[in-house]
């Protein structure tokens, strides 16, 4: 079996790597059923683990003949207890533990962490969360070098698990030293994406966008937006960053997790009006780690996540550690296309939206390009690209019909598994329309999509000839 463009849905799937589907068989399937990223997350592992997983990704791409995008998730000032002296320990509401400095405890109830100025910038009152928010504890008293908290919530804690803090600004860097590290090792391998963890302001991003333009770096941003911080300064991330994550599994213990499908709407329409590609992440189909059927919860949150206008839905420990992660990636994309359906009669908007970074003609173009391909009734738009650009203006303009989106650079086609609608497809050149079109025709025909008669709208990034801007071609594909 291989990857069959024509049935998958508009809807991008990350999927993120781990031992459950490493195995390059089961990567080539998890491709075959609709994933479009991989997501390596930094969080577990070393560089030689993403030397290796991405050597994989790399041979797994050129058996199907499919470009896969590739995303680095760093950890970012990600905080976490260190060691304890009894691993694990229960703790029981009302029990008291003590944060204290360093990374060696004297007792079982002693708890550090690997950020030194924990107990400075934490307060009186503060609540501290351990083990993705299900442990909960409330700071009762803070001297000089202890802070003495009472347990709120019971549970297991254990050395190393995250450590959420509500509410409390940290001075802590955008960046800690394994994160650079990472980044630059994203940069020298051509990694089409990189994800920051903990996102405060624009300011931790453009650290990351700086350090990356200093290598020459071509990876796309992502800010993950899980701290009620970032909530604050949405409009100034979104602008910073080339792309962002509703990251749900921290965002819903850094707010009230009630307040987090609203907060995802919110992200998502910022998202929309700046013209930004947007994933929703975590627990997507958290149940399937074990079952091989999703919730109706699952189903709907999926298929609400479309509606709210994400480009693209990401599976966690479904693909990762899950006991099956091809189901994952097979109900996912299932959901996708039946939700998808619903957007077909939804009419395109009349007017070209304009956005602040994107050329007027350029919006203007793509946005027609989908009116006339639906006045007259055109089997296939393409969109062709030098740098995605064009690609991601067209993606972001919603619109069902079969969108293919061509390139010469691999880079570009990567970037396109990102964008919702784009079907990257590799042509020799773009600078000759003629035999562009005469590529395209010959693909459609072979796949089926596309046969004599059959209206083909042409969408081109600017340049394509000279002193033109966008170019926009109707061509109707001849008979043999
Ligand atoms: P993580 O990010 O899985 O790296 O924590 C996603 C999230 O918090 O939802
Ligand atoms: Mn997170």
């Amino acid at each position: 079996m291989t990857r069959n463009t024509l049935s998958e849905a508009r809807t991008k799937i990350v999927a993120t790597v781990g031992p459950a589907c490493e195995d390059e068989q089961i990567l080539a399937q998890l491709v075959n059923h609709g994933v479009d990223v991989f997501r390596i997350n930094s969080a577990h592992g070393k560089q030689e683990d993403f030397e290796r997983i991405l050597g994989k990704i790399r041979r797994v791409r050129e058996q199907i003949g499919f470009p896969i995008g590739v995303l680095l998730d760093l950890a970012g000032p990600k905080i976490r207890l260190g060691k304890l002296l009894n691993d694990p320990m229960d703790v029981e509401i009302g029990q008291e533990v003590f944060f204290i400095r360093g990374s060696e405890p004297t007792t079982p109830n002693e708890l550090t962490s690997n950020y030194a100025k924990l107990i400075d910038e934490v307060g009186l009152g503060d609540r501290v969360m351990l083990a993705d928010g299900t442990i909960s504890m409330q700071v009762v008293e803070k001297t000089r070098d202890k802070l003495r908290c009472s347990v709120t919530v019971r549970g297991t804690i254990r050395s190393r698990q995250g450590i959420n803090l509500p509410g409390v600004s940290l001075s802590v860097s955008a960046m800690r030293p394994e994160d650079v590290d990472n980044a630059l090792w994203a940069a020298r391998n051509e990694v089409d994406f990189i994800s920051l963890s903990f996102v405060r302001s624009a300011q931790d991003v453009l650290a990351l966008k700086n350090l990356l333009a200093s290598m020459d770096g071509q990876a796309l941003v992502i800010a993950k937006i899980e701290k009620r911080e970032a909530l604050g300064c949405l409009e100034d991330i979104v602008d910073a960053a080339d792309g962002v994550m509703v990251a749900r599994g921290d965002l819903g213990v850094e707010i009230d997790v009630a307040e987090t499908p609203v907060a995802q709407k919110r992200i998502i329409q910022v998202c929309m009006d700046k013209m930004k590609p947007v994933i929703v992440a975590t627990q997507m189909l958290e149940s399937m780690h074990h079952n091989r059927r999703p919730t109706r919860a699952e189903a709907s949150d999926v298929a609400n996540a479309i509606l709210d206008g994400a480009d693209a839905c990401m599976l966690s420990g479904e693909t990762a550690i899950g006991d099956y992660p091809v189901v994952a990636v097979e109900t996912m994309n299932r959901i996708m296309l039946s939700t998808e359906k619903m957007l077909k009669d939804q009419p395109a908007p009349a007017k070209t939206r304009f956005f602040s970074r994107v050329h007027p003609v350029t919006s203007a173009v793509t946005h027609h390009a989908a009116n006339i391909a639906e006045a007259i009734e055109a089997k296939l738009v393409v969109v062709a690209s030098r740098t995605g650009g064009t690609a991601w203006v067209k993606a972001k303009q919603r619109n069902y019909i079969p969108t293919l989106g061509i390139s010469n650079s691999d880079p570009t086609l990567r970037r396109m598994c990102l964008f919702w609608g784009i079907m990257p497809h590799k042509v020799d050149q773009l600078d000759n329309p003629e035999k562009l079109i005469s590529d395209v025709t010959h693909w459609g025909k072979s796949t089926g999509m596309l046969s004599a008669g059959d209206r083909v709208v042409y969408v081109t990034g600017t340049g394509l000839l000279n002193n033109t801007h966008n170019l926009l071609v109707v061509n109707e594909v001849p008979a043999d």
